[in-house]
């Protein structure tokens, strides 16, 4: 097993994990019993049709963190659309399934857009709400659904060859298939890692230049679609629709499937359907108490296996490669990237204040465009507060902030970052359980061209731009001495080298101003010194950056002008030379050992 470190990693980059493995068997097992037996062919299309509308909420609720009951509804929209469509109105099914898919789409999207600025707990209670209403439409609105009675008759999908109802199966299992690589697209992409981030409250995220509101404007429509489509399929394979059967237990259990499946995992849901809905059909007793074992699965769940079933299947394949997974620096510097145009940036009199405390009083500094600037100063004096301030994450009270003359003061981080500046944080915010290479990719978020539609299909332009991106992030990895940890998830780094992904998915934007927050704590002595390496290339290269750094050898070693903060105020400015041979500075240092 030892030689296989590289290979035996890479958690949600890798294809081909233990649980998708598993999966793979289960699905072909699956398909292989319904050719074989007819009433098993009934309950896989079924089964089918669940994992199509699990998927799709899969990516709200598992990749997104976002919770909702409506989906079942979602899907009964979805079905109605259909069966108006083909029933009364004569259509085809594809173009009556591809009605459903945008009708899911839109309800989704509207029942979403307050979920965009307020608490996703709102958007719980919406779903809830909307999931009560439909049945009751249903009945009430008769001259179209037919009330209670339903839509009778709704004719089945067929392609060339695939007729009746096997072919109607190998329909659903190609669609459920297609879907799994779209989502797999997504999700290895920054698209994917963006919702993922977001999911975690990871603020990294914003500093990324990722929009909160687009992202989940994404999911919405995402999971929407793949419910009415889901609808469309079910409403062909029921042959008649009736409100009745669009309860509340079939829209939770969309919920229950992806979370006790394995939220936010490719598997997830088809575990999920296997094991609750396919396996309480098969045991028939078992169906009476459904909600009952769900209920206490999800208790036991919690527990036992909060990563859900697929969760659970990856650990037990994983154990015993974790030993493998130590790799070692390079060291190598290698790297050719292209020169960047450094910004300026001028502060004049910015005030930040906290309650009664001034963080910044009055601050006033010039750094010069590909220059080293650093921010010393006691614990407490402001230099976090200057950087947040700067990034968008804290407004100030006053003053102003100019990026090559444009003000920055009153953006957004994610807007901040589009202007090409990135930062780090003085504790790392790296996605733990990614690899360090795909959160190093992540920082190329900015500047990726491919469309999300581009990714999802694996198109010739978002597959060259995710292999050049990659190799530019091998190149930086190795540029910050980490190359051999690439494949490591990267909560497994020391916080020392997770400062130094850090730097490496911030380089990854090509910012023209990059704020390093005591890139030095926690480095080893061979770590600092390429430390002091990387600096100089990124000026060499030709960018801003502002460091706030303790470390005197360091600063004395990179820094073109430093400026010294106290309590918030400037207390000196000048060479390091300068500033560390000041009267004032010695004293402030000195004032707490006295
Ligand atoms: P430094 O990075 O120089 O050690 P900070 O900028 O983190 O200092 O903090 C400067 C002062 O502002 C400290 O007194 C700190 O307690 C206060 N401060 C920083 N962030 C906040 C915040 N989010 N809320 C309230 N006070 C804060
Ligand atoms: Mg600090």
């Amino acid at each position: 097993m030892s030689g296989s470190a590289n290979q035996a990693v890479g958690r949600a980059g890798a294809r081909f994990t233990p649980e998708t493995v598993l999966c793979a068997i289960l699905a072909v097992g699956a398909v292989a019993v319904a050719f074989v037996n007819g009433h098993y062919l009934t309950l896989f299309t079924f089964a089918a049709v669940y994992l199509i509308g699990a998927m799709g909420l899969n990516v709200l609720t598992g990749y997104m963190g976002i919770i909702s009951i409506a989906h079942g509804a979602l899907v009964c929209v979805g079905a109605y659309a259909t069966a108006i469509a083909t029933v009364n109105y004569g259509w085809n099914f594809w173009p009556a399934a591809g009605l459903s898919t945008l009708v899911g789409l839109g309800f989704s999207v509207l029942l979403g857009l307050p979920a965009l600025r307020l608490s996703s707990w709102y958007f719980v209670l919406i779903t809830i709400a909307f999931t009560l209403v439909v049945p009751a439409m249903l009945v009430e609105w008769r001259d179209f659904t037919g009330g209670y009675a339903g839509v009778i008759g709704i004719p089945s999908p067929s392609i060339g060859p695939l007729q009746g109802q096997t072919g109607f199966f190998v329909i659903l299992v190609a669609v459920a298939a297609l879907l799994w690589w779209i989502i797999a697209n997504l999700v290895n992409s920054r698209i994917g890692w963006a919702l993922h981030a977001l999911r975690d409250g990871n603020i990294g995220a914003q500093a990324n230049g990722i929009s909160s509101a687009r992202m989940r404007l994404f999911a919405f429509a995402f999971s929407g679609a793949c419910a009415g489509l889901a609808g469309a399929f079910y409403a062909a394979a029921k042959i008649v629709v009736t409100p009745e059967e669009f309860s509340f237990e079939f829209s939770i259990l969309f919920l229950f499937i992806v979370v006790l499946g394995g939220p936010g995992r490719l598997a997830g849901p088809l575990f999920g359907v296997l094991a609750f809905y396919v396996l309480p059909e098969l045991l028939t007793a078992l169906r009476e108490y459904r909600m009952i074992v769900f209920g206490f699965g999800l208790l036991a769940f919690s527990v036992f296996l909060p990563a859900g079933l697929a969760g659970g299947v990856d650990q037990v394949g994983r154990r015993r490669s974790r030993k493998a997974m130590v790799g070692a620096p390079t060291g190598r510097l290698k790297h050719e990237a292209e020169p960047v145009e450094g910004a300026s940036l001028t502060i004049a009199n910015l005030r930040k204040q906290f309650g009664g405390l001034k963080a910044l009083d009055d601050v006033t500094l010039n750094v010069e465009p590909g220059s080293i600037h650093v921010i010393v100063g006691p614990n407490g004096s402001g230099k976090t507060t200057l950087l947040n301030v700067v990034s968008g994450f804290y407004p100030a009270n006053g003053g102003t902030i100019k990026l090559d003359g444009a003000e920055l003061l009153g953006m957004a981080p994610e807007q901040i970052a589009k202007l090409g500046v990135q930062r780090t944080f003085q504790t790392p915010k790296l996605l733990g359980d990614l690899s360090v290479l795909e959160n190093t990719c992540f920082g190329a978020y900015t500047r990726e061209k491919a469309s999300g539609f581009e990714i999802a299909l694996s198109l010739l332009r978002a597959v060259r731009e995710k292999r050049e991106i990659t190799r530019e992030a091998h190149q930086l990895l190795s540029l910050v001495g980490l190359d051999g940890m690439a494949h490591l998830p990267a909560a497994e780094l020391t916080h020392g080298q997770q400062r130094l992904a850090e730097i490496a998915r911030a380089l990854m934007a090509r910012p023209r101003l990059i704020l390093l927050d005591e890139p030095a704590a926690g480095l080893s002595m061979g770590e600092l010194d390429r430390l002091g390496d990387l600096l100089k290339e990124i000026r060499r290269l030709g960018m801003t950056l502002v460091m706030v750094e303790h470390h005197i050898e360091l600063v004395a070693n990179v820094a073109d002008h430093v400026t010294v903060l106290d309590q918030g105020r400037i207390l000196a400015a000048g060479t390091s030379e300068e500033v560390f041979n000041d009267e004032a500075v010695i004293n402030a240092y000195m004032g707490g050992a006295k």
